[in-house]
């Protein structure tokens, strides 16, 4: 990697700002893939504490929109992450003019402590110069371990490495290694999974993609746009209006360069508003009243055939409303299939795509678990992100 890490400078007893993305979701409790974006930050962290620096921990949770919010506080990932270190974390609040100013100045060295949601300020987002330059009064060096927003030109992810000496965690550097070496050399067949619901941000990134992949599977709300850009009557399930051209283009695109887009052959219906299930149907057999929930059993075999021939594997996006048990299947069904091809290099990153994943057994056999979703995919179709070009060259 080009940029600087924690291990390229003297970090010895400095006092370090480190930006983390524990935007988690907190209700109905701590999920499993909630859980891992802490986790997979706790090497950055002890790496600092183990060179006797004070660290100061900072995060958004949710969109306050620049308002003290208490429902967003981070306190529940201050006691989380209080278990998983089993050590005490200061909370602090305030620590822009208030009386957190103060408590800063005071942390000593080898101490943790965790900075309220940084999205109560509005300077936040808005990437304030002066904000930038209050934040970064509070350390010596800026250290950049949130791959989950670095798609974000914000006060804590690009605002500040203008006032302080600005480097790569430990995080950040594996998961920018990870998805460029797949990127870079693929091993084939290379197999992209799409779903989810966000056809605007996914559709563009499959048509950069398709220089470098050679299959795509995709379902979900992007998979309903390609079929109603194929000319099926999807019926009331959701669909993006204005990707649909976009979608045509790339079905065109395909045939001439023999990528492989592959789509629903059936799929799991239900009402469109309770989400009731009513069961499977050929693609060209959805009924005008209903919505595609997710892939039915035909489509497994033909997505569960690829998987298991694929040597490089990206997933992001489940591939029906998970969160009802009935439409859950097709996307523990991808999960399983990927867990299962053990000669594969495979990557799976997203939000929703994290909570969904079943079960903490299998979860080894992902190669990389990426904290990013958005910032995943943005960083596969463009090779870099704002907030990481922000950092210090090598
Ligand atoms: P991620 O956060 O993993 O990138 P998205 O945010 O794009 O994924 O989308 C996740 C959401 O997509 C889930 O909440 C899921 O219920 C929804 N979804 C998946 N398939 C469908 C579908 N066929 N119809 C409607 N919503 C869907
Ligand atoms: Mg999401």
């Amino acid at each position: 990697m080009g940029k600087k890490t924690i291990r390229d400078i003297n970090i010895v007893n400095k006092k370090i700002l480190v930006r983390v993305d524990y935007n988690v979701s907190l209700f109905g409790g701590m999920k499993l893939g909630d859980d891992l974006r802490i986790r997979q930050t706790i090497p950055t962290i002890r790496y600092l504490l183990k060179k006797n620096c004070s660290v100061l921990l900072c995060s958004h949770l949710g969109d306050p929109r620049g308002k003290k919010k208490l429902h967003l506080s981070l306190r529940p990932v201050q006691q989380h992450l209080e278990k998983i270190l089993d050590r005490k974390i200061e909370m602090i609040d305030d620590y822009i003019t208030g009386s957190g100013v103060e408590l800063v100045k005071k942390v000593h060295s080898g101490s943790l402590s965790l900075l309220e949601n940084i999205r109560f300020y509005p300077g936040e987002e808005r990437n304030e110069v002066r904000f930038a330059r209050q934040l970064s009064r509070l350390a010596q060096i800026y250290v950049n371990d949130a791959f989950g927003v670095c798609h974000r030109i914000h006060a804590s992810t690009v605002g500040i490495t203008h006032f302080l000496p600005a480097v790569a965690g430990l995080l950040l550097e594996k998961e920018i290694k990870i998805i460029n070496r797949t990127i870079a050399h693929p091993k084939r067949p290379f197999v992209v999974i799409i779903g989810g619901a966000k056809a605007k941000t996914k559709i563009p990134v499959i048509k950069s993609l398709m220089k470098k992949a050679d299959v795509f599977l995709i379902d979900g709300g992007v998979g309903d746009t390609f079929l109603k850009a194929a000319g099926y009557e999807i019926g009331k399930s959701i669909v993006d209006l204005e990707m649909v051209a976009e979608a045509r283009k790339i079905l065109k695109l395909a045939k001439k360069t023999k990528t492989k887009i592959l789509l629903a052959d059936d799929l799991a219906i239900g009402t469109p508003e309770t989400q009731d299930y009513i069961g499977i149907v050929p693609v060209d057999e959805i009924p005008k009243n209903m919505e595609a929930l997710d892939i039915g059993p035909k489509t497994e075999v033909k997505f569960g055939n690829w998987i298991a021939k694929a040597k490089t594997i990206i997933w992001n996006g489940p591939m029906g409303v998970f969160e009802k048990e009935e439409f859950a299947r097709g996307t523990n069904f991808i999960y399983q299939a990927i867990a299962a091809n053990r000669d594969s290099l495979s990557i799976v990153g997203g939000g929703e795509t994290l909570s969904a994943l079943p079960k903490e057994e299998y979860l080894e056999t992902i190669d990389h678990i990426s904290t990013g979703g958005g910032a995943m995919l943005e960083f596969i179709e463009k090779g870099t992100l704002p907030a990481i070009e922000a950092l210090e060259d090598k």
